[in-house]
């Protein structure tokens, strides 16, 4: 469960039993006050008319200030028993017994009764209905008022943490991002609200320019590097070669074929170096156009046919149908020469490489499956890393063309397509690179709507 949608019911519910605690007190506090007012005012309207009747002659007098109702008060004068002013609520029901100086409640009406002199009695009535109706007038008003603050509480304290948290979310979503090998450039939008969570998103901000500032710098130079070493090797090579033509023999001739060979390896590192390298520091040039997927790799099984024949592999094409991707058609040409090479280079002779392509309403799936040698289930996360090999031991001393960078290109090439690559192997058995291309063209849109522009 999300942080704010436990902070919000966490504190509705406080706040509704504090509600319930509230209101179950008013009401038990607030119906006794409100008795004990209906209560004085009959007592005082009572006493206060009874000084207003007398008897003179053996008739009962009233004088001008008496009143029969009097602030919800009814005033009823007996006397000998029989009503002699004033009057008796009309849905009284029965009369109850006169009892002098006593309150207590006689159907719907509270009742007061005095005794005046010369056996005249007095007695008040209260609707205790009235009472009763005030107090439900509050009970409903609270309990009308208290969903609707209950839900002003939980609306504006999931508006207040949803605007708090949508940073962090953001800050997650672009970590996933970078981590998922994308955009080093993204940053996150930080609303001007000066808290914790701005501090938080303002630090993952620097903390991202310096990584970026980093990367461009390690990329610059291994590009600067490479390019600086060409030129030294490329002179070593034709001294060396110079110095063969010369004549040179015994241990100085084998001396001079090492370093040829040697510095031939170097040259390809340097190359590939440098290819790398380019391609890393374009990624904003590259762009994306119709490419037939299954046309390309039709090109790579010719290209690699000479090499899979010399080691009687046999190389084979399932591409049953045309496969448009958008991309560059020179990147995805070299992503699948290194997978299908890789394929080729890591099976034995005898063994069999399979290249499929496949499209979708997912996307395009390039698959390269081979069974030859396998990688060992450690290394597997590693094996799209720079400089990583498996292990030395599995090249050939003087495989110049293994320097464990090829992968790391195919990894950037799927990259700037938008594609995912994946590996399944298991040693001894084969492995299989996947490579996953969105779809395209979108939905309901026809391949000419799009395209052209850069990754
Ligand atoms: P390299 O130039 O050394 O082949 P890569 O980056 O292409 O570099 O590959 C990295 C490592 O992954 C290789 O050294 C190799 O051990 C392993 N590898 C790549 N493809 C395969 C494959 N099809 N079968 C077995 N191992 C492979």
């Amino acid at each position: 469960m999300k942080i704010r949608t436990k902070v919000t019911l966490w504190y509705t519910a406080l706040l509704a039993v504090l509600l319930a605690a509230v209101l179950a007190f008013l009401l038990r506090v607030g119906g006794k006050l409100a008795l004990s007012g209906s209560e004085s005012v009959l007592r005082s309207v009572t006493e206060e008319m009874a000084g207003e009747v007398e008897l003179e002659n053996g008739a009962v007098e009233t004088d001008d200030d008496f009143r029969s109702t009097s602030r919800g008060v009814f005033i009823a004068v007996f006397y000998q028993s029989k009503l002699a002013a004033g009057q008796v609520p009309e849905d009284l029901g029965r009369l109850p017994d006169f009892a002098a100086g006593t309150l207590r409640t006689a159907g719907a009406y509270l009742v007061y009764d005095l005794a005046g002199e010369d056996g005249l009695a007095v007695r008040g009535f209260f609707a205790r209905e009235s009472t009763a109706e005030s107090q439900r007038g509050i009970t409903l008003a609270a309990l009308a008022a208290a969903p609707v603050l209950l839900l002003i509480a939980a609306l504006g304290g999931l508006a207040i943490t949803g605007r708090a948290f949508r940073p962090i979310e953001e800050i997650a979503r672009t970590a996933a991002q970078i981590g998922a090998g994308r955009d080093l450039s993204r940053r996150i939008e930080l609303p001007d609200t000066r808290d914790e969570v701005s501090a938080l998103g303002g630090a993952f901000n620097g903390m991202m320019d310096r990584l970026e500032r980093s990367f461009a710098a390690e990329k610059q130079f291994s590009s600067d590097v490479s390019h600086e070493l060409r030129t030294p090797v490329a002179v070593i090579q034709s001294q060396c070669e110079y110095a063969l033509a010369g004549g040179a023999e015994g241990d100085v001739r084998r001396a001079l074929l090492e370093i040829r060979s040697r510095t031939g390896e170097m040259a390809v590192l340097i190359a590939r170096l440098l290819e790398l390298s380019r391609a890393e520091n374009r990624t904003a040039e590259v762009v994306l156009e119709p490419v037939e997927l299954s046309e390309l790799a039709e090109t790579v099984t010719e290209e690699l046919a000479p090499q899979a024949e010399q080691k009687r592999i046999t190389l084979r094409l399932c591409a049953p149908e045309p496969v448009t991707v958008r991309g560059e058609q020179t990147l995805i040409l070299r992503l699948m020469l290194n997978l299908a090479g890789n394929a080729v280079r890591y099976t034995p002779e005898g063994g069999e490489v399979t290249l499929s392509v496949s499209g979708g309403k997912d996307g395009a799936v390039l698959a390269v499956r081979d069974n030859g040698i396998g990688i060992p289930q450690e290394h597997l996360d590693k094996i799209f890393n720079r400089f990583y090999r498996v292990d030395a031991s599995r090249h050939r001393d003087g495989d110049g063309g293994s320097f464990g960078l090829g992968l790391a290109l195919c990894k950037w090439i799927a990259d700037v397509h938008g594609a995912s690559i994946s590996v399944r192997s298991a040693p001894g058995r084969g492995s299989e690179f996947t490579v996953k291309f969105p779809a395209w063209p979108p939905d309901g849109a026809s391949p000419g709507d799009s395209g052209g522009n850069g990754a």
